[in-house]
């Protein structure tokens, strides 16, 4: 497999005309890929996960796009994380500082990347240049932060409440979420099996927190993957409660806020994103029949659209009282009958009326409708009123201030809370797979910005960006969140408010989505 991989990036490298063209560049950086997505434990792996490193590093160089960088930085980054002892480790952190420091301008941030290589790394090849680096940059050396605030301190002796436990269930993903009255500290951790053949339970453990009756609650689920979720007062101020899971999964564990709740997520065997084109049969050697799903075979045909917001819930507000929630459901219903009568898609909506909807529980609709592409339309609006423009998200770190400014106006949760969210999530971002989430964000970025361009001359691209959006934890599939427009800003709200604008946008996403089906296909077909 690296033999192949080695392969073609010694012919992307030598010629000139491959280079150009990104397809060569994507197509290499799946054949490394795929050795540590199927082979985490091989001894090529983190060489593999370098070397995509390495490629988006390239990539950028030709595309100037942001967001290919963004995925170089998160790749040396996965690669110190997953193998942290490996000889590669400290040229991964030198390489993120480089890049922090040259081509994105952060010297404050540069600074700890070098300053890991000096501490965690003294005997490798790099600390002579980490340390020359440190010094250089010591004037940038970032002030000490307050600790962040623990999520939950018990206030005076005062116990949170557990109020619900909810839960979304297919045989291969459970998302079981339960709610507090009060931010908690808790831990999870698996418990052996109570009988000898069972697979182990995910136990999770609330302090300073207490069920409001007594004695145990039980919510069975019974799908094949968690028989049932147990709540009961494990000693006078914890709540431990069990997930009793039927068949070996993965489970990751997180919490929100506003309002607090804590979220465990089962998967059956790999739980991210499983990309069409793996199972897809070659194409048939016909002329091209008649629909785009049909066209495609098996690989995707189930869309989810999210229209954002709803019920007590306006989203952002825009001229003319304007509300986002409206919009986005309008523009979603366009989109669906365009997907569905011109392309033969199958579309389901996270919401088809004016309701409000948990963000959490968006994304277990989609995981348990085992869709295939989750789209999350929403409406940008900014302080600063004269912003405009049109801009698509993947999940991942917020890549920028303003960024994290929009998950936190998407979130429903301030910004400090985001950058809070942000160190608890790291590794839970590390551990999904963000490259397809990313490619679908371009083509639908790409279909927007070109389209509505054409009519309007004054729309602004702002490109694809990343951010942590709730609503995007834990899909399974290719997930992204578009802002259509700006609602506040005096021209695009304007437009907002039209109908044939709204059309148009729904025209110019489903452009973006089908390209991208037509991308998995090529790919696929090969
Ligand atoms: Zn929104």
């Amino acid at each position: 497999m690296l033999e192949k991989a080695e392969k073609a990036a010694a012919s992307l490298r030598t010629s000139k005309g491959k280079k150009e063209y990104r397809h060569h560049w994507l197509n290499t950086i799946d054949l490394y890929r795929v050795i540590f997505e199927a082979h985490p434990t091989a001894p090529e792996a983190p060489a593999a996960v370098q070397a995509v490193a390495r490629l988006y590093q390239g990539l950028h160089g030709r595309s100037g796009i942001a967001a290919d960088l963004d995925l170089a930085v998160y790749y040396f980054r996965r690669l110190v994380k997953t193998y942290p002892t490996s000889s590669l480790a400290d040229d991964s952190l030198m390489a993120v500082g480089d890049i922090l420091l040259n081509q994105k301008h952060q010297p404050e941030l540069a600074f700890l990347e070098y300053e890991k290589v000096v501490d965690g790394y003294p005997r490798g090849d790099m600390y002579r240049k980490a340390a020359g680096q440190v010094s250089r940059l010591a004037r940038h050396r970032p002030a000490p932060t307050a600790c962040p605030t623990p999520p939950s301190a018990p206030r005076n002796g005062k116990m949170a409440r557990v109020t619900s436990i909810r839960h979304w269930t297919n045989p291969d993903f459970t998302r079981v979420v339960v709610d507090l009255d009060a931010a908690v500290k808790f831990t999870h951790n698996t418990l052996p099996p109570e009988t000898k053949d069972a697979p182990p339970r995910l136990c999770l453990d609330l302090f300073a927190a207490s069920l409001p009756t007594d004695g145990e609650r039980q919510v069975s689920i019974g799908d094949g993957l968690v028989a049932a979720a147990r709540a009961g007062q494990f000693s006078r101020d914890t709540v431990r409660v069990v997930l009793d899971l039927a068949a070996p999964g993965k489970s990751r564990v997180f919490s929100l806020s506003d309002p607090f709740r804590i979220v465990a997520d089962v998967y059956a065997g790999e739980g991210a994103l499983q990309v069409a084109r793996d199972d897809a049969s070659p194409p048939a050697p016909a002329a091209p029949p008649p629909t785009l799903a049909q066209q495609l075979g098996l690989s995707i045909r189930k869309v989810v659209l999210d229209p954002g917001h709803g019920g007590h819930d306006p989203g952002a507000l825009g001229v003319g009282g304007l509300q986002e929630k409206e919009v986005a459901l309008d523009v979603a219903r366009r989109l669906r009958t365009i997907l569905t009568e011109r392309h033969g898609l199958e579309v389901v909506m996270t919401r088809d009326s004016d309701v409000f909807i948990p963000l959490e529980e968006r994304t277990a609709l989609a995981n348990t409708a085992k869709a295939d592409l989750f789209l999350s339309i929403h409406c940008n609006a900014s302080k600063r009123k004269v912003t405009r423009g049109i801009e698509t998200y993947f999940l991942n770190l917020a890549s920028s201030r303003e960024a994290a400014e929009t998950a936190a106006q998407e979130n429903m949760t301030s910004e400090t809370r985001i950058a809070d969210f942000e160190r608890t999530m790291v590794d839970l971002f590390m551990s999904m797979k963000i490259d397809e989430s990313s490619r679908f964000a371009r083509m639908v970025q790409e279909g927007l910005a070109r389209n509505i361009r054409e009519r309007h001359p004054d729309a602004v691209d702002l490109g694809v960006k990343q951010a942590p959006f709730v609503v995007l934890i834990g899909a399974q599939m290719p997930s992204v969140l578009t802002e259509l427009s700006f609602i506040n800003h005096p021209d695009e709200g304007k437009l907002l408010a039209q109908e044939s604008y709204r059309q148009e946008l729904a025209e110019a996403l489903a452009g973006g989505v089908t390209t991208y089906i037509g991308s998995i296909n090529l790919i696929s077909s090969r």
